[in-house]
């Protein structure tokens, strides 16, 4: 399964991809664009930038200063315990959350100031869940459509030209008519993945998205994030899959109530961990998988 098509806006290069040649649309629709997000603002290789960033909700301070970068092309991986504002910091990225205090900036546009056009930002910047939210009631093609038509503005035949190459890429495309009940969760995954891509994103932001899934539909769904990667698509992932963040991470943090607490290259964060919390952790993520498969389940419940 490879991801070829998808490379609109997405390449370190930004050159246009076989998707806009084929569909011959972002030229014409370049020059609607906003001037939000001028073709320069990436020159500096930043595509998201955190400074100092707090967010409490009621007295529980969950974002304690965030400085973070973000450069072209980077898959950040961030891990750290339940409940250390990992999704927080996604939301906040995509504006989903208001900051407190401190600033983030998107291609070299501080996006946290007043009078940010936020729907031009959240095309620019897709994000997945861990659940899928598909709409129940719309086919899998409707479902990736109806935001490009509505937002977009794209007409039917291009939002569907669009859909059905990205469906193919995730290798969901024999679904298309199908309602998201009848597809495993993997593929619905993969079809939130395609949703996400119709936007044409410059970030996309990954929310435990495997989390979800029976372990055997895990692979399907990270191996089209691997290819997304190798494209080039700048990504935070949030993730408990070690070896994705191993394998695919340019660059791990460790989040621990609201803080980073380490962050490095993934084998120095992950091999080598510097801060005790960081070793405690992970040797609790290892302990666990270890100590599980000793663990077996009797009638009385659970037994080594
Ligand atoms: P993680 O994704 O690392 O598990 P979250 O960012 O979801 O952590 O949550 C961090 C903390 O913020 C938790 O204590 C959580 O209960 C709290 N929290 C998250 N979202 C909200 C919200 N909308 N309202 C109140 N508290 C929240
Ligand atoms: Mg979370």
């Amino acid at each position: 399964m490879a991801l070829a098509a998808i490379t609109s806006g997405v390449l370190r290069d930004r050159r246009p991809g076989r998707l806009e040649r084929e569909m011959g649309s972002t030229a014409g629709e370049a020059n609607t664009e906003p001037a939000a997000v001028p073709p320069t603002a990436a020159a500096n290789g930043s595509v998201i930038k955190l400074e100092a960033v707090r967010k409490s909700f009621g007295d529980n301070l969950v974002l304690d200063g965030i400085d973070l970068d973000v450069t072209s092309g980077e898959v950040l991986v961030v891990i750290g315990p339940s409940g250390s504002g990992k999704s927080t910091l996604l939301r906040c990225v995509n504006l989903l959350e208001p900051l407190d205090s401190g600033r983030i900036w998107f291609e070299g546009n501080e996006i946290t100031r007043k009078g940010t056009d936020v729907s031009n930002v959240r095309q620019r910047i897709g994000m997945v869940f861990q659940q899928f939210n598909l709409f129940p009631h719309l086919t899998v093609l409707n479902n990736l459509t109806i935001a490009a038509r509505r937002i977009r503005k794209l007409s039917r035949s291009e939002a569907e030209k669009r859909a059905h190459i990205l469906l193919e890429q995730v290798g969901v495309e024999h679904k298309a008519d199908q309602h998201p009940h009848q597809l495993s969760g993997g593929q619905q995954q993969r079809v939130a993945i395609a949703r996400a891509l119709m936007m044409e994103p410059h970030v996309m932001l990954f929310d435990e998205v495997t989390s979800a899934l029976d372990p055997e539909l895990v692979g399907e769904v990270l191996v089209v994030m691997r290819d997304l990667a190798n494209l080039g698509m700048t990504m935070m992932v949030v993730t408990h899959e070690m070896q994705f963040a191993r394998e695919v991470g340019d660059r791990v943090i460790f989040m621990d109530e609201g803080r980073i607490v380490e962050r490095g290259a993934p084998a120095d964060i992950l091999d080598r961990p510097q801060q005790e919390r960081t070793r405690r952790f992970l040797r609790r993520s290892l302990q666990l998988a270890h100590s599980l498969e000793e663990l077996t389940i009797t009638e009385g419940g659970v037994a080594e």
